[in-house]
């Protein structure tokens, strides 16, 4: 199939190869050249641009930093000039974006698709950029169910999961909440872990519990954030790897402007949200989001300890 593939960073560039490697014929943009270089090297064409790459696209992909860069990239800088893609692809073109942007906007683009004949998915992913290169990320799909089977296959080429969630702006929903739920259970499973630690016991020993106890959960029990506790995972080196606090930070903030709109409390989830904006504040932005248990193990001692 001959696709327009647009953003070619971290987790874009690998998506990318592997749909290649599976014998698609690409034309790909990214405002960084040299990211169009490196997959020029695979096999893919480039172009000068998003409309151009999209021109005589059968499917256009993108995977973006975030909502304004969707929005941009779909209905232009200046709407009134609809310079954006969807004014430069042929109508019936299916869409389909893995960028993580907040659900409001991926329905909001969907229906200005939708009403120029394109139909569109959000379909964001989990499993990181060593799932993106492996081809083994999951898909949270937000589409109708006629255009999830057309896409279906294509995704399969970038992920072992594909995961229909509803129509547009469902997989969006489906990202953020669980990325909402993993960025306090971090903090939770750290909060513990600490705590038990302080008061003496083993830190192996504690997470072999909580692990066959009912305090399970995956924080503690495939990425335990005690170093030590657990190999192959950030805390075992230095939380270096895995998924940055900053892209938490983003997830959480996504998931409290969504709260927001649907007037919905998050209370957990904002708490979740300011400590890790003080991890990062702290310069800990690129470290896996997991070492925001060094936020409690570097407390300074009460004064007079
Ligand atoms: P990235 O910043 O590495 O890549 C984004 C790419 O988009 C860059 O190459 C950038 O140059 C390009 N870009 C920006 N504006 C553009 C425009 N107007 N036209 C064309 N290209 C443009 O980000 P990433 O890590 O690849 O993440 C992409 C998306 O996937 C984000 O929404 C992120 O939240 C989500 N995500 C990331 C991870 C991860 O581990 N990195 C995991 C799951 C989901």
């Amino acid at each position: 199939m001959k696709i327009a593939f647009i953003g070619l960073g971290a987790m874009g560039g690998p998506m990318a190869r592997n749909l290649v490697k599976a014998g698609h014929s690409l034309v790909a943009f990214d405002v960084v050249a040299a990211h169009m270089a490196a997959l020029a090297e695979h096999g893919a064409l480039t172009a000068a641009s998003a409309r151009e790459a999209v021109a005589t696209a059968e499917l256009v992909i993108t995977m973006l930093p975030s909502s304004p860069h969707v929005k941009g990239v779909y209905l232009g800088a200046d709407e009134a000039l609809a310079d954006g893609i969807l004014a430069g692809v042929a109508a019936g073109v299916p869409l389909v974006d893995c960028s993580t942007i907040d659900p409001h906007t991926a329905r909001a683009v969907a229906a200005a698709a939708a009403a120029r004949g394109n139909p569109m998915a959000d379909a964001p992913v989990s499993g990181g950029t060593g799932g993106a290169e492996a081809g083994t990320l999951t898909f949270m799909v937000g589409a109708a169910t006629d255009l999830f089977e057309h896409i279906r296959p294509v995704l399969a080429a970038m992920g072992k999961n594909i995961v229909h969630c509803g129509a547009a702006g469902n997989g969006q929903v489906a990202k953020i909440c669980n990325n909402l739920l993993l960025g306090i259970s971090m903090i939770g499973v750290a909060e513990a872990m600490n705590l038990g630690v302080a008061l003496g016991i083993d830190p192996s020993v504690l997470a072999g519990i909580i692990n066959t106890s009912s305090g399970r959960c995956w924080s503690s029990d495939t990425y335990n954030p005690y170093p030590g506790v657990m190999p192959n995972v950030p805390a075992a080196r230095g939380y270096s790897g895995g998924f940055a606090t900053d892209l938490m930070l983003k997830d959480l903030g996504l998931a409290a402007d969504a709260a927001r709109q649907a007037k919905q409390p998050v209370v957990l989830g904002a708490a979740a949200q300011q400590l890790y904006q003080l991890w990062s504040a702290r310069g800990a932005g690129g470290l896996d989001f997991s070492a925001i248990i060094d936020l409690y193990r570097q407390l300074p001692p009460p004064p007079g300890k």
